[in-house]
């Protein structure tokens, strides 16, 4: 480290505050403000072997050795059983149509599940957002970070010279000065407001709707529909994703029983259940439970741990994420839809990039240059491929092709992170890869045009193939896809490995020398 700075950071989620204590570490002065306080209520839960990596990498490269073992199911649970979280296996779609119980057709059944890891231990997890937020302010805290809650921030004045920000805390004026700011607000837009950035909502294709809650008492999908035939993993230990008419449903089980869970609407789907645009969150969500009798009889005994929530649009996207002095973090930025899980991954990807570009001070101005143009592009990318699975959602197959884009760019990208190189700044979701770039782009235009007998599923898997490491798109695995390491080991090509060398590689693909303070080789 050449020069210490002092960083101001908005916003206290996680990626406000493991930002600040990786800052904390290289020596800045970091101040950390929060408007509500911990414990406190957050959505977005489900985590994802991307997401995962980057906790791993940070763990290693700053020495947080917590966030070692909350990156994988069993090393949390070993020591960090307090904190809440839920087994994620990997990912389960099940297509239902109105008013009819989802059609048990065997391996035929509209039904399409991702394994994410091999094994229980080092599973990914859903994050019980209270516990962990506040696991991670705490530990920013024992890293030097300056935490301040119930801070009420009026004024940002960003001038050549530095940044000056005022606001109120219980009752009484507070002004911070600093030489940098961090916008990790999320929605809830901190700089957007004091910069005036203008709306960039009109680049984003998707529109949703959602409505959400906490639950007890609801039932496994095993139970429901009993008999299916065994998948790579137990279906409800994974992101479930219940594809609709006009929208899905997410349902993320924790380990003490309660389940997060929130149907996502495109405005036609929405209006197909009620006419009103901003209607009573119970009422609508008894209505899609009584549309959707399978989703119903998981949720007849099912009682909501808080009020449920409605939100008539979840989308926001700015149309600047850097400029002199200050950042934004990805969720402040922008926001497309649950689908797919992408935000944490996200997010993790930019606190490396950005804690990268705090390593010898200040970041300069082709850094956050470098910073504004990765996050348009992957708001774009995320944005083009969760709009054709939309646009797929009427027909399981396009839609199960759709979703194999996703699952292709993020198994490639695991695999050369793991056991090629982990570059932060490697674009996400497949953004400059010549190959992966353009897909999501050209999967909509199809999609958009019309398809006719499994066409787009023929293109989708020629498409995908010169980055399909993990056997995706083979009819013979009836959309059930286990890790199999096999696949792997006879597609070392595509990572530009030799065969003994992704054998020798294999180990790391488990995390096995990833402890913080252990080289690996
Ligand atoms: C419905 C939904 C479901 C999602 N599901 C997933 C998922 O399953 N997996 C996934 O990876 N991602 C998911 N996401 C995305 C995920 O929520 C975000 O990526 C994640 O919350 C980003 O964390 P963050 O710390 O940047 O921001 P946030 O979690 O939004 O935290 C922002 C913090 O800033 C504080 N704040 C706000 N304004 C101010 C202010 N003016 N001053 C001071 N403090 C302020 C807030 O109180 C809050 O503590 C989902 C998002 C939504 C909307």
């Amino acid at each position: 480290m050449t020069e210490r700075v002092s960083v101001a950071i908005v916003g206290s989620g996680f990626s406000g505050s493991v930002l600040a204590r990786v800052l904390a570490t290289m020596g800045h002065r970091v101040v950390l403000l929060e408007r509500g306080s911990h414990p406190r209520f957050a959505i977005g839960e489900s985590t994802t072997p991307l997401a995962n990596l980057a906790l791993e990498r940070l763990a290693r490269r700053y020495n947080l050795t917590d966030c070692y073992h909350l990156a994988a199911h069993g090393r949390w649970l070993e020591r960090y059983p307090e904190v809440r979280r839920g087994l994620k296996r990997g990912f389960t779609f099940y297509k239902h149509h109105p008013n009819k119980p989802f059609a048990d057709r065997g391996l035929e059944s509209e039904r399409l599940l991702v394994a994410a890891s091999p094994s229980d231990d080092i599973a990914d997890t859903h994050w019980l957002r209270a516990d962990v937020d506040h696991h991670f302010v705490r530990e920013a805290v024992s890293a030097g970070v300056d935490y301040q809650d119930r801070v009420e921030l009026t004024d940002a004045e960003i001038t050549a010279r530095g940044v000056r920000l005022s606001g109120r805390q219980s009752g009484s004026a507070v002004t911070y000065k600093v030489d940098f700011v961090i916008d990790a607000s999320g929605p809830g837009g901190f700089l957007a407001r004091q910069l005036s950035i203008p709306s960039g909502l009109a680049r984003t294709q998707t529109r949703s709707a959602l409505v959400f809650s906490h639950f007890e008492n609801v039932r496994h999908m095993t139970e429901v529909v009993p008999g299916l035939p065994e998948g790579p993993y137990p279906d409800d230990w994974a992101a479930m994703h219940h594809v609709i008419d006009g929208g899905w449903m997410y349902s993320l089980r924790f380990d003490h029983g309660v389940v997060s869970a929130g149907f996502a609407l495109t405005p036609g789907g929405l209006s197909a259940v009620t006419k009103s645009r901003e209607p009573d969150a119970t009422r609508l969500w008894r209505d899609l439970l009584a549309r959707y009798p399978t989703i119903g009889a998981a949720f007849a005994d099912a009682k909501a741990v808080m009020p449920l929530g409605f939100r008539s649009r979840i989308q926001h996207r700015l149309t600047r994420a850097a400029g002199p002095r200050w950042v934004l973090m990805p969720h402040a930025y922008a926001f497309v839809d649950p689908l797919f899980s992408t935000g944490i991954a996200w997010s993790f990807r930019a606190i490396e990039r950005l804690a990268l570009c705090f390593e010898d001070g200040l970041p300069d101005p082709k850094q956050l240059k470098r910073y504004e143009r990765l996050l348009g592009a992957e708001a774009d990318q995320i944005d083009r491929l969760v709009a054709g699975a939309y646009e797929a959602m009427d027909g399981f197959d396009r839609f199960a092709a759709q979703a194999l884009i996703y699952f292709a760019a993020v198994s490639f990208a695991e695999a050369r992170q793991r056991l090629v190189e982990g570059d932060p700044w490697s674009g996400f979701l497949g953004v400059d890869d010549p190959v992966l770039g353009p897909l999501p782009r050209e999967s909509l235009r199809r999609l958009r045009r019309g398809t006719k007998n499994g066409a787009f599923e023929r293109w989708v898997a020629e498409a995908i193939a010169p980055r399909n490491i993990a056997g995706f798109a083979d009819p013979a695995a009836h959309n059930l896809y286990p890790v199999d390491l096999d696949v792997l080991v006879d597609r070392h090509a595509l990572l530009g490995l030799s065969r003994d060398e992704i054998i020798a590689a294999l180990p790391r693909l488990r995390g096995a020398t990833d402890k913080p303070g252990v080289v690996v080789s």
